[in-house]
């Protein structure tokens, strides 16, 4: 293949892409096929500069996604501390007669991201060119991406990104494989009496709730626990790897901290939850439902508290609504 067709080739695998990870992989393949670094990488940086994410791709090795326990060398540290001090959009390091070159994808104040590309040859002109070429598609490409999977109001995810990630976790490949008596769990949150604050204070004043809501799920769960805008006043979080204790103990948590919101003249918001555990067995319309039957549930008894289906199976409350794989269209 001609050098134009391969660079060709690879615009049309990025923008083929829905997916952030999947982009994210694709950059890195193309960067790996056209030129063959000893390692290349992004690296995902919160707000408070602790690794969140690494995509590495090495020449032998496939490709490999780590969400902990990331390792970042001093000296990786210690030229992204350059580059953002002198707000640089790249850097090129020399050493031990290898060439790592960083360069800026995203910056924000919630996360930095980086491409880090290691080789054992200075890259030429031409190279360097195609990279900053692949690096301004991948920008705008991943923008467009997250405008489309992002809630306008909130900066969560939309209703539109739950139903790809559900299909994901079907596939086997967002949730880690579970044990002992860990699980997955979804939950289904939803506002108590939101229409008195929309009635006393206003819509606008309502938007603003959401928007500290939204603020407040986002600091209570950890960074890879999944958060939706499901609807209106509606949230969905999908939680990995937690005993049911744990799960129960991060929803209370979640209610109190949004108990604690001050918001000029209304009295403290409450929140009611139904929770389920992730099945793979189970069609995810059947788990919606028994989370939505756990919220139900709270509602009908006090509101500001949280219920798993487990509970009102317990106590003989449940309705069988089972659907299966075969009465639905899958999206
Ligand atoms: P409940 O405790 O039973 O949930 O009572 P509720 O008043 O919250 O009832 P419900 O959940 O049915 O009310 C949803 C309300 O949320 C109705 C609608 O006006 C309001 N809402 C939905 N989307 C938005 C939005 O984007 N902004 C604002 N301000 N209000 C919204
Ligand atoms: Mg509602
Ligand atoms: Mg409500």
């Amino acid at each position: 293949m001609s050098i134009s067709n391969n660079i060709l080739h690879h615009i049309e695998n990025f923008t083929s892409q829905r997916d952030k990870e999947l982009l994210a992989f694709s950059l890195l393949k193309s960067i790996r096929d056209i030129l063959n670094p000893i390692r290349t990488s992004i690296l995902t940086l919160n707000g408070q500069d602790e690794p969140t994410m690494e995509i590495s791709l090495s020449n032998s090795e496939s490709c490999e996604y780590r969400y902990q326990d990331i390792r970042v060398p001093e000296s990786t540290r210690a030229s992204l501390d350059y580059i953002n001090t002198w707000h640089l959009d790249e850097l090129m390091k020399a050493h031990d007669d290898q060439y790592t070159s960083f360069h800026v994808l995203q910056q924000s104040r919630q996360q930095n991201q980086y491409l880090i590309i290691t080789l054992d040859n200075k890259p030429s002109r031409s190279e360097s060119y195609i990279i900053k070429g692949m690096l301004s598609i991948y920008s705008n490409f991943s923008s467009l991406l997250a405008e489309a999977q992002t809630d306008e109001l909130t900066g969560l995810m939309n209703r539109k990104t739950f139903e790809e990630s559900i299909v994901k976790l079907y596939q086997g490949t967002a949730f880690t494989d579970e044990n002992d008596n860990r699980a997955n769990w979804i939950a289904i949150i939803d506002i108590d009496n939101f229409k008195l604050i929309n009635d006393s204070a206003g819509h606008l004043y309502g938007d603003e709730v959401l928007i500290h809501i939204s603020r407040v799920l986002q600091q209570t769960f950890r960074q890879d626990d999944m958060l939706f805008r499901f609807g209106g006043e509606e949230f969905v979080v999908m939680m990995r790897d937690l005993t049911r204790e744990e799960c129960k103990q991060m929803l209370d948590e979640l209610l109190s901290n949004v108990q604690s919101i001050v918001m000029n003249n209304l009295d403290p918001i409450t929140l009611s939850a139904g929770v389920c555990e992730f099945q793979k067995d189970t069609f995810h319309v059947t788990l919606m439902d028994q989370a939505d039957q756990a919220l139900y549930y709270s509602k009908q008894n006090g509101r500001n508290r949280v219920t798993f289906y487990e509970e009102i199976v317990a106590a003989g409350l449940a309705k069988s609504n089972e659907v299966t794989h075969g009465d639905i269209d899958l999206f």
